[in-house]
């Protein structure tokens, strides 16, 4: 059990009180009837396809579904557009702006810190170790009375590693506020979801996303999954149709298609070693960290030069290079095995030829 948690207490008071706007298929949901209520178009829409009517506000459908492979309920999981739109919804739900603060352990992805800068709300930082593992004892020091929000991702982006458990576990007993985990590349993990821990810890929130390892970036969707107390209130505050009707008819088509995913997964992994051996064995590759994701943080003697000859080559890694902890390193997403042949024999072309890092 974590220490003295009370939802309530957490949340902004006007949020806890808020009447939110009740849409025309908030009262009346059933799928039969005439349908004069929403100031629809009765008659089509102006392309092919029926688009016409709203979609279901509540995703009841397609939680059904992940609620089935989740062993979850439906009551504990909220979809988003994206996780960004969770992430923005929680610290809105949450903070309240020039007087909350939520505290963030860089290096890690950088949507906690824009969407509390966005709300006006007080960012602690508390670096990771240099094992990019928490850092305990600064982060309890760290916490202020008005911290309402610790994000943890794991594995976290851009470092690539899995966060210790026993450290989660720890913030989840002995911090008030809420603890989020951010299991965006969970599933090239080899590791069990927190969302088995949802009934341990009313202060657990997971996040997952259908950007990564399901292949749907395009399609913006984002799950989050807590208590159904905290879930019904970011169905509170969320624009009321946040996940269109085409989007969650192929978020049902997807759905039946784990065993892809899956292998997507793994022809990933297999491609991820084939990657890292191959840049282990470049001169001028300094270090690559372990990795539980789909990419790899690679350190390099001169990572500046070797972006901007990738870049002239057409191939576009990420530069983590100015982030604290990561100097000189570069975030090479996992590609199929002809992109990462060609990134590889671009980057030998440099181990023969090093004027043209010049
Ligand atoms: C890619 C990523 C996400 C996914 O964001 P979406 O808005 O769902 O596309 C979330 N968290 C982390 C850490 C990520 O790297």
């Amino acid at each position: 059990m974590s220490r003295s948690f009370n939802l309530s207490s957490l949340i902004r008071p006007h949020i806890l009180t808020l009447k939110p706007y009740s849409s025309a298929r908030d009262e009346y949901s059933g799928k039969e009837g005439v349908f004069l209520d929403a100031n629809e178009n009765p008659i089509g829409s102006v392309i092919e396809g029926r688009y016409n009517r709203y979609p279901d506000p509540y995703q009841t459908e397609v939680k059904k579904k992940i609620a089935s492979h989740t062993k979850l309920s439906v009551q504990q999981i909220f979809l988003g557009n994206g996780s960004d739109e969770p992430i923005d919804l929680l610290i809105r739900a949450l903070c309240t702006p020039g007087r909350d603060s939520i505290l963030i352990m860089p290096p890690t992805y950088g949507m906690y810190e824009v969407s509390a800068d966005i709300n006006a709300v007080e960012i602690i930082k508390v670096p990771l170790t240099t094992h990019f593992q928490i850092d305990l004892p600064h982060v309890f020091e760290a916490i202020k009375e008005d911290t309402k929000i610790i994000w943890i991702c794991s594995p976290n982006n851009p470092t690539g590693n899995l966060v210790s458990e026993d450290s989660i576990h720890q913030l989840l007993q002995q911090f008030s506020g809420l603890v989020v985990v951010d299991e965006a590349y969970i599933d090239f993990a080899d590791s069990e979801s927190w969302t088995t821990r949802l009934d341990t810890y009313p202060n657990l929130v997971v996040l997952q996303t259908f950007s990564k390892s399901w292949g749907l970036a395009a399609l913006r969707s984002g799950m989050a999954f807590a208590s159904p107390e905290l879930i019904g209130l970011l169905n509170k505050i969320k624009p009321p149709y946040n996940i269109s009707a085409p989007t969650q008819e192929l978020l049902l088509q997807a759905l039946d298609q784990i065993s892809v995913k899956q292998k997507f997964v793994k022809e990933i992994l297999s491609e991820k070693e084939t990657l890292h051996t191959m840049l282990a064995d470049l001169s001028f590759v300094e270090m690559i960290h372990p990795s539980d994701a789909n990419f790899l943080l690679v350190k390099f003697e001169n990572s500046r030069a070797v972006m901007d000859y990738l870049i002239r080559s057409k191939i576009i890694v990420r530069d983590r290079s100015n982030v604290k902890l990561c100097e000189n390193c570069l975030r090479i997403t996992v590609g199929t095995e002809n992109e990462n042949k060609i990134l590889i024999e671009t980057l030998k072309k440099i181990q023969y030829n090093p004027e043209l890092l010049n």
